[in-house]
């Protein structure tokens, strides 16, 4: 069932895609295939260890490490990594880590039009998308320009390895939400619509193994695969009422990202069930379950992946904001805005109970 092949507009972005296990020995080679010579690194303080590893490669005194990357891009960080750009001459800049280190180093290339290498650690996908979220005075400005895509992208399998389990999943859990949502997009297209499918697959067939095995690399490589799918249908087409939502759960709750986004995709499937048959037949087939919207809940299960926003710290008071706030600006899905229905699929997904397809 390949679904109808209608008229479409399909946007490709330019993508350097380079993956395997051990691939960041070649770091320096692509910084000099850019023309480049002086990067500036940027990581997670955590993730500082990788960073100097890098830098290795490097004649000593050619790299600049900057590790205090922070989740959604904070400005006054971005300004200080401008800084070490600035001194340091860089010509280029060498991100390691999630979407964390992958947002700092876009904010960086935006203002100053520094090519990127990038080596993701996480399933999250930024590295393939055009796309940019920053916070400022305590509010999160997203934009979308081709200016802060990577030029290279390195999945080197080994980074994923000392991904935590609860992390692997909820991270996992992330990028199939970015394949779903692409299979009901406005501007969906064969292209992205088959590389969802595959994404959601590979995903939902690794993940398991990595619960069982955190340190096969078969498994983190089929991961890793469908994540680069997911991601890149995610910076290819429009995203529904599940983004929407969780940037809402995420700004107003201060929820963790990949978590919020595990628990709410089977409650806005099961909430977007009769309006795009044709996506839950694909996404159903992708994880090899009867219904999309029992396939995900029943993978979230066996992931022991959190399901539910009391347990990621929103407020039960907070449903009703949260439902006022999605309903502004409400992004293109195939199911109409319905405020009650809204606020019952948020209270069912506050409790973490099944979801449940509504008309
Ligand atoms: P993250 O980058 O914030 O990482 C979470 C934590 O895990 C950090 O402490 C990090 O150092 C650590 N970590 C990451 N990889 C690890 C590994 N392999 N081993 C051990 N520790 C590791 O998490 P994330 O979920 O990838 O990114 C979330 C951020 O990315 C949010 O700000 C979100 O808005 C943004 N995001 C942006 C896009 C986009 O297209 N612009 C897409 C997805 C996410």
């Amino acid at each position: 069932m390949r679904g109808q092949v209608d008229a479409f507009t399909y946007d490709a972005l330019p993508a350097r895609i380079v993956m395997g296990a051990g691939k960041r020995k070649d770091v320096a080679a692509e910084v000099e295939r850019l023309g480049c010579k002086c990067p500036l690194i940027v990581t997670t303080h955590e993730q500082a260890a990788l960073g100097d590893d890098i830098a290795r490669q490097f004649d000593v005194g050619s790299t600049t490490l900057f590790a205090a990357a922070a989740m959604h891009t904070p400005w006054d960080v971005t300004q200080r990594a401008l800084e070490a750009a600035q001194s340091a001459r860089a010509d280029c800049v060498i991100a390691i880590g999630g979407g964390s280190s992958i947002g700092l180093s876009k904010a960086i290339a935006l203002r100053t039009k520094l090519p990127q290498i990038v080596l993701p650690t996480t399933y999250a996908g930024s590295e393939v998308t055009p796309i940019i979220g920053e916070t400022r005075d305590g509010q999160k400005h997203t934009q979308r320009t081709l200016e802060v895509l990577p030029e290279v992208v390195i999945y080197d399998i080994e980074f994923t390895l000392t991904l935590p389990v609860s992390l692997s999943v909820a991270s996992g859990l992330n990028a199939i939400a970015h394949g779903v949502e692409a299979l009901y997009a406005a501007d969906a297209n064969p292209v992205t619509s088959m590389m969802a499918e595959d994404g959601i697959a590979a995903l939902a067939e690794s993940l398991p193994n990595i619960v069982q095995s955190p340190d096969s690399i078969e498994a983190r490589r089929l991961a890793q695969y469908g994540a680069w799918l997911c991601g890149t249908c995610l910076g290819t087409v429009g995203m529904g009422l599940h983004h929407k939502i969780c940037h809402v759960l995420g700004g107003t709750f201060n929820l963790a990202h990949a978590q919020t986004h595990a628990v709410m995709i089977p409650h806005v499937v099961a909430y977007n069930a009769h309006a795009a048959s044709d996506a839950m037949l694909r996404i159903a087939r992708a994880l090899n379950a009867r219904h999309a919207w029992t396939g995900l809940h029943e993978l979230a299960v066996k992931l022991d992946a959190p399901r539910s926003l009391e347990t990621l710290g929103m407020p039960e008071s907070g449903i009703e904001r949260a439902v006022e706030l999605t309903m502004q600006n409400f992004y293109s899905n195939p199911r109409a805005p319905d405020a009650d229905a809204l606020l019952h699929m948020l209270r069912q997904a506050w409790r973490g109970v099944p979801p449940e397809p509504m008309e």
